[in-house]
């Protein structure tokens, strides 16, 4: 059977790519993972979408559907038989419709989340996912992996911020499920099931996201700490001061800091001397629908309190738009400048705030008795209790000589993670990066009734095959 002759039928000559015009599809963005595809398929609408599914069903040819192909855990890159097509959503890209009276907006999964926010913003409303990889990921690929970012801590992660699905099932049927409704109690929630399904369900083509007033004012600061416990502290009181308007509180390491610093000269950390020399920093920042001096006024009654108190060693508040932009860009940077370090080992963990200080604090001593000098790489979404538990290497470790280790390391850090009651997967999935630890630290029952689920719902297996669960 011809399939790239079947295919190109359905979406166009243009739109089947193959051999090397195929392979940049086949790597993940941090370039962990490489495989092969049979092809790349690029329809343009729904309709495309379930043909080319209903094909692939028939003919028992595995779908991984793709995105921006920023992910992190290998979701979207195929194995290396070269027997699976890569379904890149990229070319459904409309915003179909906004109702500002509902506060909703209906986009195609394949809408760059910037693009998306823009969208919002034109018409009045605020569209809060927010992540450093917002100006390539899309829809899909968010819904896709629940994703998080840095506003979850006011608006929820994408499970949240989404009412409505439109997805093309496993069989290549169309589930018309674009509902606007924030109250639907009519059965099982199919929608929340393929939020987080990370493609392994079906694919998801369309969604109504909830939409939020747009603030009135925002404030920025960067808040420099002695002790994580510092930073934990401060946590509380901003919650405790600013209640909803907090809208973020991202924790860096120092070092992650003068890793950007050093990687991206332009950029500058704006404390000088002992402050600029510390072990932990954050970035907090409250939205106001009041006024930018209400604003204010309570930002820095409440930053004030924490300087007198001995818990905030100094503060930087942004006194503009852009300061606060340069602010911001130094904590999404931290990923761009780790790309450039080298290979890391990621966790991406969850723990309750009340344990976050003995798990860093602990796994740090551990990790450093197992591995001397080995780097720490730690910053995240605070306020999630979300951190980007990095590992690297240190100077005299070899290149590549701490990744031969990476099983141990994953392993010492998840069954800590475990041991204070947390997640080893908090925003960026499983895919294949987690999907052999994942029985060692989930509930039996779970793995078998999501094995069940997966079984029922894409009963042959097609639907990015290797990712999240072993086939049983
Ligand atoms: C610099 C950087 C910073 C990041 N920061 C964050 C962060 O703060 N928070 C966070 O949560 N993530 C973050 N990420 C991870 C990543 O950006 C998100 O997971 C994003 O949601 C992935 O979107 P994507 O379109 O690139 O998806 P892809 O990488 O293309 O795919 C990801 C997964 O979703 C599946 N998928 C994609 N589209 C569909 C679809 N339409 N239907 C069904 N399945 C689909 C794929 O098969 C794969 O399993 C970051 C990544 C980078 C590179």
């Amino acid at each position: 059977m011809d399939h790239l002759k079947a295919l190109r039928a359905m979406v166009g000559e243009s739109q089947v790519l193959a051999g090397a015009d195929a392979q940049p599809y086949a790597v993940d963005w941090r370039e962990r993972y490489r495989g092969q595809a049979l092809a790349v398929v690029r329809p343009a609408a729904t309709d495309e979408v379930a043909a080319v599914v209903r094909y692939c069903a028939q003919h028992g040819v595995p779908v991984i559907p793709q995105g921006g192909n920023t992910g992190l855990c290998g979701g979207a890159t195929p194995d290396d038989s070269g027997t699976a097509v890569i379904l890149s959503l990229q070319r459904l890209n409309r915003v179909r419709g906004i109702d500002t009276d509902n506060d909703t907006m209906d986009v195609e999964a394949g809408c760059v989340l910037q693009a998306v926010q823009q969208a919002a913003r034109d018409a009045g409303r605020l569209f809060p996912l927010s992540l450093a990889a917002e100006g390539s990921c899309t829809i899909g690929g968010n819904l896709a992996t629940n994703a998080g970012g840095t506003q979850v801590l006011r608006y929820g992660n994408m499970r949240e911020l989404t009412l409505g699905l439109e997805v093309v099932t496993a069989q290549g049927d169309i589930w018309h499920g674009l509902r606007g409704l924030r109250k639907d109690n009519t059965g099982y929630d199919l929608r929340d099931l393929f939020i987080g399904s990370e493609g392994t369900l079906g694919v998801i083509t369309a969604a109504t996201l909830k939409l939020h007033p747009l603030p009135v004012a925002r404030c920025t600061a960067l808040l420099a700490f002695d002790s994580i416990e510092s930073a934990i502290a401060m946590l509380g009181r901003a919650r405790a001061g600013m209640g909803a308007s907090l809208t973020g509180f991202e924790l860096m390491a120092g070092s992650c800091l003068k890793d950007v610093v050093r990687c991206f000269p332009q950029q500058r950390l704006p404390f000088e001397g002992p402050s600029a020399d510390l072990p932990w920093y954050a970035v907090l920042e409250l939205s106001d629908s009041e006024s930018e001096a209400h604003a204010r006024e309570r930002f820095e009654v409440v930053v004030g309190e924490a300087i007198e108190a001995g818990i905030v060693l100094d503060a930087v508040i942004a006194e503009s738009v852009a300061q606060s932009h340069a602010l911001w860009h130094l904590r999404e940077s931290i990923p761009l400048a780790e790309k450039q370090t080298g290979k890391s080992i990621k966790h991406d963990v969850s723990i309750p705030v009340s344990r976050m200080a003995e798990f860093v604090l602990g796994t740090n001593a551990a990790l450093q008795a197992a591995f001397p000098g080995i780097r720490h790489v730690i910053f995240g979404h605070l306020g999630d209790g979300n951190l980007h538990y990095n590992v690297a290497r240190g100077p005299e470790w070899a290149e590549g000589q701490l990744l031969a280790c990476q099983d141990q390391v994953y392993a010492l850090v998840h069954d800590r993670v475990n041991a204070v009651g947390g997640s080893i997967s908090a925003e960026h999935g499983v895919g294949q990066l987690k999907r052999d630890a994942l029985p060692r630290y989930k509930d039996p029952v779970e793995m078998a009734m999501m094995h069940r689920i997966k079984a029922a719902l894409d009963p042959q297996g097609i639907m990015n095959p290797g990712k999240v669960l072993v086939a049983d």
